[in-house]
């Protein structure tokens, strides 16, 4: 339990609607509805489960015109802080710039629309949207769908090809005279997230950060996972905004901001966790969020049974990964040894790039024991007895 030293941030400010984040600013703690955004009833629901629990500020993913439709409505009813994801489709900037405070586009998905087009004119077209409305905008760089240009530029170094890319965004976003931006580049592992933020802030130590462990999973190891980051990070001074990302069911949502406070809380009285022994040196199930994309509402209950199924492999070195849709899905499964992703009837499987199959949700569970142990087999030997 030693304590890192603290240092003071360095950041400039930002307006995100009536929130400030940066400079001396709290450290605004957030989170992102995890139903389908057409599903006025739940979302609502999710937005206010998330305001009691004291969000800071609330994301939701925008994919569509009908998304954009039931954003209207959802906006008519909340005072909230809201943020978008805009994912692949940048398009949707000036449609939804009117309704949000803040912007988050993925430097990693702009090549998927418009190929010809040069990336920074689709920048300045969500910058253009950004400005007219008064609106913050997140660049945010993911390891799984970094920017191919950059994974190719940076080979064997998926940090230092995030850190570029968000650099290189940073210094777009400049040039247009557009100062209202945060930077976040995250990971699913927490030494990956504490090294690209700590490389991006010697580059940019003017830029406000928001911090996040993408797909920590299910708690309590989704929540140590964050924690080792968050508190390695904010005691270094670096961190504008938090978002701990946990596989819950819907009605629990708000324990992201429960736990994301209690972490901030911890750090500043002092109070630093050791991680516990032999935390990840065996089987490791990243799993992501979920989030208005989330193809089958079975999924958080799926990653649930893929943790108590494969308990009988903890020890083994081997990491499985489960994700709840097709748009990060099968980037964000390929460094994982087995990976499950999210259709509506089906669940894809995958060991490393390789695609094995699509199977029923009522299959998945059986060749995934299959698969698992068949590695265990060919790298270690030996299949433990297991939990039928
Ligand atoms: S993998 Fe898909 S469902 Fe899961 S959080 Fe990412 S975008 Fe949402």
């Amino acid at each position: 339990m030693t304590e890192p030293n603290k240092k003071k941030r360095t950041t400039r400010s930002i307006r995100i609607g009536k929130l400030t984040i940066g400079g001396d600013a709290p450290i605004a703690v957030q989170s992102m509805t995890a139903t389908r955004t057409q599903d006025l009833q739940a979302t609502a629901r999710q937005i206010e489960i998330l305001e009691k629990a004291g969000a800071d500020v609330i994301r939701i993913a925008i994919d569509s015109k009908e998304d954009v439709e039931a954003l209207k409505k959802l906006r008519q009813n909340t005072d909230a802080v809201l943020s978008v994801d805009l994912q692949e489709n940048y398009l949707m900037a000036p449609l939804v710039a009117p309704l949000v405070d803040k912007i988050r586009y993925n430097p990693g998905h702009l090549w998927h629309l418009e190929k010809s087009k040069p990336i920074r004119e689709k920048v300045k077209f969500i910058v253009d949207a950004a400005r007219e409305h008064n609106c913050a905008i997140r660049i945010g760089v993911n390891c799984g769908s970094v920017d191919p240009d950059y994974k190719s530029r940076f080979p064997g170094d998926s940090i230092q090809s995030m850190v570029e890319s968000a650099v290189d965004h940073c210094a777009m976003l400049d040039e247009m005279g557009f100062e209202n931006y945060c930077v976040s580049l995250k990971d699913s592992d927490s030494d990956k997230v504490i090294e690209a933020n700590k490389r991006f802030a010697e580059r940019r130590p003017d830029v406000p950060l928001h911090l996040g462990v993408t797909e920590a999973g299910l708690p309590p190891e989704g929540i140590i996972k964050t924690r080792i980051a968050f508190e390695q990070l904010v005691a270094a001074g670096i961190g504008d905004t938090i978002r701990v990302s946990l596989t819950l069911p819907d009605d629990d949502k708000g324990e992201e901001i429960v736990v994301g406070r209690q972490i901030l809380k911890d750090i500043e009285e002092g109070r630093f966790r050791s991680v516990p022994e032999n935390f990840l040196e065996g089987l490791n199930i990243i799993a992501c969020p979920s989030c208005s994309r989330v193809e089958n509402g079975k999924f958080v209950e799926l990653a649930q049974d893929v943790r108590k199924i494969t308990e009988y492999a903890e020890q083994y070195k081997i990491t499985i990964a489960v994700m709840g849709c097709r748009v990060n899905g099968p980037g964000e499964t390929d460094d994982a040894d087995l990976g499950l992703w999210c259709g509506p009837t089906y669940v894809n499987l995958k060991k490393g790039e390789e695609s094995i199959g699509a199977y029923p949700y009522d299959e998945i569970l059986e060749k995934l024991k299959f698969e698992l142990d068949k590695i265990i087999e060919d790298r270690f030997g030996s299949v433990p007895s297991r939990v039928s």
